[in-house]
């Protein structure tokens, strides 16, 4: 379970056979045809997928290269988390598991298990700090509608960090009936790798879809955000060994890298533990985690996926920072340009169009996570602030 020197399982012993019981057995049951048979038809009937690759053509004339945007804002639940917790769910329940828990930050990974703990009619609890759970209000009415049991974490900050501290509390207090769904390529060994195998579709399809439109499977750069990195490495994922493709994490600088108030992880971690695995994370000189911030709720964490750790470090994957200013003028940008409101998330990999130099000749794929409804808040704000016309062509 490591990628050079990050990964592996750091776990307390009382959950080490619940995680090495599911190390030994997630990629047989991923691979018999009978999974990929249910995975691949709720992919299809149930998600929406495949999601469109587009060709944006004004974003294209205004940056003067070829770019396409991964539709996955326009998956059922309005992200990619969804690819994900549809294929946990079905290992669930072959692991004959009957509770399912979760963490959630803005409340977009716990919409996404409590739709498909109500999809495959089991419980489900999500664990929400007490401070996202006002911040994020329709989104614990979603839940709520879905089924699902919210329960907030009120011990520190009470935000991410501090509801995947109960997530994990619970866990070891019932080891025997649940699981335990994680939403990003983040927590102990085989987590990473398992949430990656999820959404690898998304580069599956890129391949073939570029291959119809361009004659090439690969793209010359691919452009994805970085939270705990999930959607990238879908995105990234079956380009990882093809050198010529050039892979961009973009991460959230917040009000600006040296403000005290970021979330660019991999340029102001250093190696420690967190969340069960050895990666990169925002921490003081003794090792407490720095609570990070960004606009955009689920760029805000404070570590970062250890596979993206190591592609950082060996220089396989670039990172651009994007600060709140430059993510929400990006949202204005699409949406003027294309006529798609883009999740704040999505919005700092549009952002990062800006800080590349590009030829008119290249293929540039960038990763659409998630639809922008949930901020809209956010961006009316932002509009009331800076009138109406700011920095469209
Ligand atoms: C949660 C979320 C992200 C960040 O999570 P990753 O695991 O880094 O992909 C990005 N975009 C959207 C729309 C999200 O909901």
């Amino acid at each position: 379970g490591y990628y050079g020197q990050f990964g592996g399982a750091y776990i307390p012993e009382l959950l080490y056979a619940n995680v090495e019981d599911l190390r030994k057995q997630y990629l047989q049951m991923i691979e018999t045809p009978d999974f990929q048979k249910e995975f691949s038809s709720l992919l299809k009937d149930y998600v929406g997928r495949p999601t469109p690759l587009y060709y944006a053509a004004r974003l294209s004339e205004r940056f003067k290269t070829n770019i396409y945007l991964k539709r996955e804002d326009l998956n059922h639940t309005g992200a990619h988390k969804v690819n994900n917790t549809i294929g946990q769910i079905l290992l669930a329940k072959r692991l004959g598991k009957k509770r399912i828990i979760a963490e959630t930050g803005a409340g977009q990974h716990g919409v996404a298990t409590a739709t498909v703990c109500a999809l495959m009619g089991l419980e489900c609890i999500v664990y929400m700090g007490a401070v996202d759970i006002k911040r994020q209000a329709p989104n614990v009415l979603r839940m709520q509608m879905l089924g699902a049991k919210v329960i907030p974490a009120g011990s520190g900050s009470q935000t991410l960090k501090d509801a995947t501290n109960e997530a994990i509390r619970d866990w070891i207090n019932n080891p025997e009936d649940t699981f335990y769904i994680i939403g990003s390529v983040v927590g102990p060994h085989p987590y990473p790798d398992m949430v990656a195998r999820f959404q690898s579709v998304i580069s599956e399809e890129i391949k073939k879809q570029l291959k119809e439109k361009t004659g090439s499977e690969n793209p010359d750069r691919v452009i994805a955000c970085v939270g705990g990195g999930s959607n990238a490495a879908g995105a990234f994922y079956h380009y990882l060994d093809k050198e010529e493709v050039k892979l961009y994490a973009v991460e959230a600088a917040g009000k600006g890298i040296d403000s005290g108030y970021s979330a660019a992880t991999s340029v102001l971690g250093s190696e420690g533990i967190i969340h069960g695995s050895k990666t990169l994370l925002m921490q003081t000189e003794d090792g407490q985690v720095v609570e990070p911030h960004s606009i955009s709720a689920g760029l805000d964490y404070p570590g970062i996926g250890p596979l993206h750790a190591f592609l950082i470090k060996t220089g396989r994957a670039k990172v651009v920072t994007i600060e709140d200013q430059e993510a929400l003028q990006a949202s204005l940008l699409l949406s003027r340009l294309e006529g798609i409101i883009p999740a704040l998330e999505s919005a700092h990999a549009i952002a990062a169009l800006e800080k590349i130099e590009f030829s008119s000749q290249e293929t540039v794929v960038v990763n659409l996570s998630g639809r922008g409804d949930k901020d809209l808040d956010t961006y009316m704000n932002y509009l009331k602030e800076y009138g109406n016309d700011h920095h469209t062509s």
